[in-house]
């Protein structure tokens, strides 16, 4: 409790006076901010001066991560969430009616596919799920009531890579909102915006903070008058991030473009010597001459990849059980880009709801394995995966 000249108050007026100030962004957990009148409040509500009143509508940490994103993606007034599904949620809740046709890429992230299979009906919203690596089959999809497709670049776990200007042009011509979630690949490797994408959506989660300790979403659109829709769902929905959460973020936002060059360095380094042990039948990385998209992920990922590369080994559960046994000081959880690589195993985690018939058509086996590339010192990582696939290989 602070004193001053009218005794003993709850509150103090101010901070301590600085002439200097601090280097790392303060938090800043107030949940509401004060106005000197009325009219300071309605200069604020309508635009005239910038300031905060309640922070489920706003707060400086989610203001300092979303203009590092926006400069990341190029967009502009971007819009913080509570974590990537909330992004996804935003844009297919708030922009979309009941009798809206939308289109999703067929191997969106798993919680994105439930959402365009379960509840989007539920409220009267059609869906229909394409491939995005065909332009035939996206064409054929589009009904005349569609109002927006999502895709994402580079699909989980296959790592099948989207033909993005193909699906931009098309949506262009048909007047469709194109969103992109770019969380796999992030914008070191591409941006959306670049090639055509309406909105660009992104498990900040992941990569961008990197060290498994924040959950928050990102979204923005090219149009400002959508990005404002976005915002104002966000905020009518409760989908915004609290303030510890974002300052997390930006710490770890600081070292994102060192962090993505040596995991993705490292994962190509890794693909190439898997592809080259006894045991691993296939081995897919967009960059590899092998990838059946290969073309296509050298022109749009400007030659970077992404720092995800999925393996298949020979043997089933027994080969499986006994990789991540050996993969020692590797975590097996079901995430990704975190500074320490990870493995999933899609049958048994992300895809286990799937038949064995629908797992075998997406060439999901038992032996299939995504790895999301960390920091590790990369011949040290060789090494351990030369060993866990040999344990893996004896058990089959
Ligand atoms: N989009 C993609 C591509 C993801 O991989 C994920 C999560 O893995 C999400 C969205 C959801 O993000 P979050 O877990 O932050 O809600």
């Amino acid at each position: 409790m602070t004193r001053n000249s009218k005794g003993s108050l709850v509150r103090p007026f101010s901070l301590p006076d600085s002439a200097s100030r601090p280097v790392v962004t303060p938090l800043s957990p107030s949940v509401v901010y004060a106005s000197d009148t009325p009219d300071a409040l309605d200069d604020q509500y309508e635009g005239r001066v910038h300031g905060y009143t309640y922070s489920r509508e706003g707060h400086p940490n989610a203001d300092v991560v979303s203009q590092r994103l926006d400069a990341m993606e190029g967009g502009q007034g971007g819009v913080l969430t509570g974590s990537g599904m909330s992004a996804v949620s935003a844009v297919l809740l708030g922009l979309l009616k009941s009798g809206d046709h939308v289109i999703g890429g067929n191997q969106l992230y798993g919680r994105s596919l439930r959402m365009m299979k379960e509840d989007l009906p539920r409220l009267g919203i059609a869906t229909s799920l394409a491939d995005p690596c065909d332009i035939a089959a996206v064409a054929a999809a589009i009904r005349p009531e569609t109002r927006l497709v999502l895709i994402e670049v580079v699909s989980n776990p296959t790592l099948r890579v989207a033909d993005l200007d193909g699906i931009a042009a098309l949506c262009r011509d048909k007047g469709i909102l194109l969103a992109v979630d770019n969380t796999f690949t992030t914008p070191k490797a591409i941006r959306p915006f670049d090639h055509g994408a309406d909105i660009v959506i992104h498990s900040v989660t992941k990569l961008l903070s990197g060290h498994s300790d924040v959950m928050l979403g990102y979204v923005v659109a090219r149009d400002p008058e959508i990005t404002a829709r976005l915002r104002v769902f966000s905020v009518t929905a409760g989908l915004t991030p609290s303030p510890f959460d974002c300052w997390l973020a930006e710490r770890g936002m600081l070292t994102f473009d060192l962090r993505f060059d040596r995991a993705q360095a490292t994962a190509a380094a890794l693909a190439d010597h898997l592809a080259g042990l006894a045991g691993v039948k296939r081995v897919i990385y967009p960059l590899r001459p092998d990838h059946p998209d290969h073309a296509r992920a050298q022109a749009l990922l400007n030659e970077r990849g992404c720092n995800m590369v999925s393996f298949e080994l020979e043997g089933g559960r027994a080969a499986a059980n006994a990789f991540t046994r050996g993969a020692e000081g590797l975590c097996f959880a079901p995430t990704l880009g975190d500074i320490g690589t990870t493995l999933s195993h899609p049958a048994s985690s992300s895809h286990r709801a799937l038949t064995e018939a629908e797992r075998a058509a997406l060439g999901l086996s038992e032996g299939f394995f995504r790895v999301s590339v960390g920091l590790e010192e990369p011949e040290a990582l060789k090494s351990i995966f030369s060993e866990a696939v040999a344990a893996a290989l004896a058990a089959s």
